[in-house]
Parts: C-alpha cells; structure tokens; sequence
C-alpha cells in the first residue's frame, strides 16, 4: 500500500463540508466507543452494524458516506482491540520472575490504554465509495455524499493518472495547519529492482554530526528546529499574550480555567501561525531524512544501525531538543522502508559499548563523551564516531550470519594498515 497525497483547493464552504465530515466521523467512533462500552460482548461486526442505526438516529450521520462510517467505526475497534492485545501481554506468563516481574508489570500497566473519546479528530476516511475521480484528467476529486463536499481541485504532482481505480482502497481527508488534504491508499508493492554495490555500511548517529559511517565519512546535522526556534518562540510569547489578557477584568489564572470564554481572533490567528510553523519544520526533518535513507539505501547492500531507544535518550533535558531535532527516528523508519524496496538487508544492532570498544581489537577504551578520537594500545587510532561506526558494522554483520558472503569489491579504507589484519577474516 502506497499513499500518495494532494492539497485540495476548494471554496470556503466546501472546507466548511469536510470540517463536518470530520466531525461526524469522530461522532461515529465516539459513539461506537460508548456502544462497546455499555454492551457486553459487542464485536467488531455489531459495531458496524450500529453504524446503520446511527445513521437512521441521527441526520446528520447519514450524510456521511456509509463506508467513510464504517471506517469510523473500525477505528472505534482498532483502539479497543489494541488494549485487549495489551491486557493478553498483560497476563502472559512468560515474563521474568521477583521484583524484576513487577516492574514490567507497571510498565505494561500503564501502557494498557483503555480506548479514549476523541476531542480533536483530523481526517475522516472513506472507502470504495462516496467520491470520483474525474475520468479524464484525474485532477479533481467529488464528494459524492449528501455532506455537500462537492468537487475539489487536487494540487500536487505525484500523478495518480497511472493507477486504476480499482486499485484505489481508501480515501482520506485530512485537516493541517496550513490547510485540507486528499490521500489516497493504492494498493501495489512498489519493489525497485536494485544493482547489488557490494558494499555494506554501519552507521554512527550522534548530535555532532547526522551520521557518521565506518569510511569516515560525515554528513551534517541540519538543525531545522534550531534554525526556526527563535520565530516559533516569538510566536509563542504572542499566543501566551492573548492568554493572559482576558476581557473584564478576570484574572489570568479563572481565564485559563474557564474554556468556554472566547478567545480573540488575534489569538487564533498566533496559533494558526506556530501550528504552521511546527509542520513546516517537521515537514522538512522529514524530507531530509527521506533524501539521506533513500541515498545510503541505493549505494550500500546492506545497512547497519544502532537500536537507539529514542524515547530513552530524549529524557535527558538538556540534550533532548537537540535530540529530537535530529530526527533519527525518522531517518531509521525511512531507512528501512527503502531497505525494504529495494531489497537490502537493514539490521539494527544493540547500542551497547559502541563507543566504547576498539574496532580492532575489541578491548573497551573508556572515555567520555567529550573525547573526540579513539586510541588504543593496539595502535588503532580512529576519530570516535568512525570507530564507532566500524564497530557497529561489525557486530550487525556478525549477527545476520552474512560474514563472508558480501564479496567486498575493494578493501574498505580503515581495513588498510596492520593494526586491522589480526582481524582480517571476518571481513572477506
Ligand atoms: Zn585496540
């Protein structure tokens, strides 16, 4: 399933038409939701089923497209049979004895999350029916339902001309910051045949630079949150003006309190400019991220990461912008998507001591995170992030069992020089 996205331009009333569309759909999930909840024994087919006796309750519920209610519906199911996956892990037997035991049984208890109302629902869905596309162009899309969407121009270039309809299973609205959008999910497998490179890559993330591989190559860390920080903290101080000053009088604290008060159009105004903000910088975290996996993913066969817990790592106040702003979370989910298309091998290896050890002769060199270059007594001197790299590289090809397959076209720069030979059989 592939997803390609459009930008709808529209007139006002036709946003308005999608705005309600949402609306409904978080209508239906809410009360399919309540449903399960005050019946007992109620499955994923008498959910859907309600659907029909909402539609008949409630007017404005059969103005939505019956499969875009029914998808509602199933997100209703997916939330609660996510927290029945949860409460089976719960029970599982299997996990560790004593005090270890109930750690893990907190932690799992707090993630069993018991399915929530949705207040601020963003994209409604619909299936195979309730819209067209325009046969010949296939640049507008209609809303054939009786919720008054209409017909809507699709701006973008991914050209959907290519597919057939039938190969169109879902169609998506979506509501941002900056505006509406269409998706639509195609059903293919888009696999790229691939010229094998013979060369396989570890790579080291750190905050210093993006990445940094076992050849010793580095690639800059982009810093986009960094970049646009002092804007969006402007922004911010506006929207947290609008807050405190509520008309008559009231003190600033009651206001914050009372959320029916209206806030002015200024103050609507400031969030609509930080929420935009925020997607502009996100949106290009995640193209860069795009670019680079797609890139290291077309000139290596195989690729080897560590396991970074990410969540783990953001705890640490200090770093964690940085850390977030780096968006490794992304690069690795891209990495292994193109990993994926392409056919090569993405391997994630445990993080554990891979600054720490020498590549060469796997003695740890302790140093701190402030020591820029490993030097062992074997003689091995690397700068940090490459030993590191090196040391990656080593371990994911150990643990897929393919030392020795990879036909390594050239020896690898830092294999040259004694310090390496005593090691040399795992890498030909
Ligand atoms: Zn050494």
């Amino acid at each position: 399933m592939i997803v390609l996205e459009y930008k709808i331009k529209g007139k006002q009333h036709q946003f308005q038409a999608i705005d309600e569309a949402i609306r409904t759909g978080q209508f239906v999930r809410n009360k399919a939701l309540r449903y399960w909840m005050d019946n007992q024994g109620v499955n994923k087919y008498d959910l859907n089923k309600y659907c029909a006796v909402l539609a008949k309750k409630f007017d404005f519920a059969d103005k939505l497209n019956s499969t875009a209610r029914q998808s509602s519906a199933e997100r209703a199911w997916a939330g609660i049979s996510r927290f029945f996956e949860n409460c089976k892990k719960r029970r599982d037997p299997a996990s560790p004895s004593g005090a270890r035991e109930r750690s893990t049984r907190q932690q799992i208890k707090r993630k069993k999350c018991y399915p929530k109302f949705k207040k601020y629902s963003r994209s409604v869905e619909y299936k195979k029916s309730g819209w067209k596309l325009d046969e010949s162009t296939k640049k507008h899309i209609t809303f054939t339902d009786k919720n008054k969407i209409g017909r809507v121009k699709l701006v973008g270039s991914r050209d959907i001309y290519f597919y057939q309809p039938e190969q169109i299973k879902r169609v998506r609205l979506v509501r941002r910051a900056d505006g509406y959008y269409v998706q639509f999910g195609i059903a293919i497998e888009v696999k790229e045949d691939m010229q094998p490179t013979g060369r396989a890559i570890g790579l080291d993330v750190g905050l210093q630079f993006f990445y940094t591989d076992n050849f010793g190559y580095t690639e800059e860390n982009p810093r986009f949150y960094r970049k646009s920080e002092k804007r969006l903290n402007r922004l911010g101080r506006r929207l947290s003006r609008k807050y405190r000053n509520p008309n008559k009088g009231k003190s600033g604290k009651l206001m914050v309190k009372n959320s029916q008060q209206r806030q002015s159009s200024n103050y609507h105004k400031a969030r609509v400019a930080k929420a935009k903000q925020h997607l502009r910088v996100s949106r290009q975290r995640e193209e860069h991220a795009k670019k680079l996996a797609r890139c290291v993913c077309a000139s290596n066969d195989c690729i080897v990461y560590e396991d970074l817990k990410v969540k783990n790592l953001v705890r640490n106040r200090k770093l964690s912008k940085s850390i977030n702003d780096a968006g490794w979370t992304q690069f690795r989910k891209w990495v292994e998507y193109f990993g994926w298309k392409f056919g090569k091998i993405t391997v994630a290896v445990p993080p554990h001591f891979t600054s720490q050890d020498c590549p060469a002769c796997e003695k740890r060199v302790k140093k701190s995170l402030s020591t820029r270059t490993h030097a062992c007594d074997c003689g091995c001197v690397l700068p940090r992030d490459q030993a590191s790299a090196i040391l990656i590289l080593k371990k994911g090809l150990n643990t897929v069992g393919h030392t020795g397959i990879y036909a390594w076209g050239d020896t690898p720069s830092w294999a040259v020089g004694a310090s390496l030979s005593s090691n040399g059989e795992s890498l030909n």
